[in-house]
């Protein structure tokens, strides 16, 4: 490691790699760093993501990165209604063993320097416009001087906290979550399929996420933190797996949390900024975060370069990616956010009905009829949607 570089990325998953790389692509110099032996594993993700067009926009992504196509979502609601909506590559599945890795080489080929089983276990005030950052590695300890630190270190981000920003997780605003991953393919594969509402899990979801190309599934679920006593989310899925599928095949397991409380307010500091989960930046509906982690990372690079360029990487002129970030999909997530808190407050026959209206308004055009055929039903629903926002 030199002693300073232009920029000092922490944590190599989508949104440090894509930040890592677009910064060095404007010829700065940069480091990432990735606290972990190997990048992009364990994985600990249900893998599902956005279409592959998009993600070509950060690549070239190989064929081998994707296990399946995505046309179509599938949604187990209370009551036995359900929610069945086509859509020819709606998204892909992932293989993050692979994926995460190959975004890192991205990185590395373009020029950041990127170290494996290196921590970053501090970071300084800003000391004549530059901050030190203070690195584990397992020589040893070194200190490195940047002018701006992209904390990319994921939900359980410190940087953020180590440099002033409350970004820690509020329990009612997070989502703890397990993948199971299980032998063979459990549902539709070209469906990504899910169960919520009252008869399942109401403050959050279960899922079954087929991977064709290596003839897995990944079975999980996720929901709110509960504030009170109760079975783990761990038992949870292992009992819904047994419920739904009592043969599957267990081949490993992985568990974590998800920030679902829409973006932080605030995640920049002078020479310092933010992306990925530890900027909340996930969806709070579905808890996806991949693709915004990378979006963030672009947006994030494309502001420090000009800083970088103009000397002047304030918090004032970095509030600029935040605005990037906010018209890119901040403002969406917060509809997301009203959505669920939106679906979370119905009792289950109003549930039910929303399912109904949702699978009519998503489904083939024979669906949208039925719109029509129950006026009323449809009515009570958009009106309790408006009154609720
Ligand atoms: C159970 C579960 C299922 C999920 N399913 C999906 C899904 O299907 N689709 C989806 O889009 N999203 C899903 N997510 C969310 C998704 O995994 C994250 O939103 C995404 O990985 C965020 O990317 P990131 O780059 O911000 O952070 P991460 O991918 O978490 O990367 C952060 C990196 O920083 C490293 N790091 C941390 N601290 C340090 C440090 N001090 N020094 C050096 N390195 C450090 C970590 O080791 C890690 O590699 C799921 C999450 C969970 C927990």
């Amino acid at each position: 490691m030199r002693k300073e570089y232009d920029a000092v990325v922490v944590g190599a998953g989508p949104g440090g790699s894509v930040a890592a790389r677009e910064l060095a692509k404007q010829g700065f110099s940069v480091l990432l760093l990735e606290k972990r032996e190997r990048v992009g594993y364990p994985v600990r993700c249900g893998e599902a993501s956005t279409t592959f067009e998009d993600l070509q926009n950060f690549g070239p992504i190989p064929e081998e990165c994707i296990e399946s196509n995505i046309n179509g979502l599938f949604v187990y609601g209370p009551d036995n209604t359900k929610i069945d909506y086509y859509k020819k590559n709606v998204g892909v599945m992932l293989n993050r063993e692979k994926f995460d890795p190959c975004l890192a080489e991205l990185a590395v080929k373009d020029g950041a320097e990127l170290h494996t089983f290196a921590r970053a276990s501090a970071v300084s005030a800003v000391e004549n416009g530059k901050r030190t950052v203070t690195i584990v590695t397992a020589s040893g300890t070194e200190n490195v001087k940047t002018k701006v630190v992209v904390g990319a270190d994921g939900v359980e981000s410190l940087i953020g906290r180590m440099a002033g920003i409350p970004s820690g997780q509020k329990p009612k605003l997070t989502c703890c979550g397990v993948d199971i991953k299980v032998e063979g393919i459990l549902t539709n594969p070209e469906y990504l399929t899910f169960w919520q509402g009252h008869d399942w899990i109401n403050d959050g979801y279960i899922w079954s996420f087929p991977k064709v190309r290596s003839n897995t599934t990944n079975f999980g679920a996720g929901f709110l933190i509960p504030s009170k006593e109760g079975p783990s989310i761990l038992e949870v899925t292992l009992d819904w797996l047994q419920k739904l599928f009592p043969n599957a095949k267990i081949l490993g397991t992985v568990g974590g949390v998800i920030p679902v409380s829409g973006n932080l307010e605030n995640y920049v500091l002078d020479s310092l900024v933010l992306v990925g989960d530890a900027a909340h930046h996930t969806n709070p509906l579905t808890g996806g975060g991949i693709s915004a982690a990378m979006r963030a990372g672009r947006h994030a690079a494309q502001v420090i370069g000009e800083g970088l360029r103009s000397n002047n990487l304030s918090s004032e002129f970095l509030k600029k990616y935040e605005s990037l970030v906010e018209a890119d999909f901040g403002k969406s997530h917060q509809k997301q956010l009203k959505f669920r808190r939106f679906l979370l407050e119905q009792n289950k026959k109003d549930q039910v009905d929303t399912y109904h209206v949702l699978n009519a308004a998503l489904g083939k055009d024979g669906k949208k009829l039925d719109l029509l055929t129950h006026p009323l039903r449809t009515l009570r629903v958009i009106s309790a949607y408006r009154k609720f926002k």
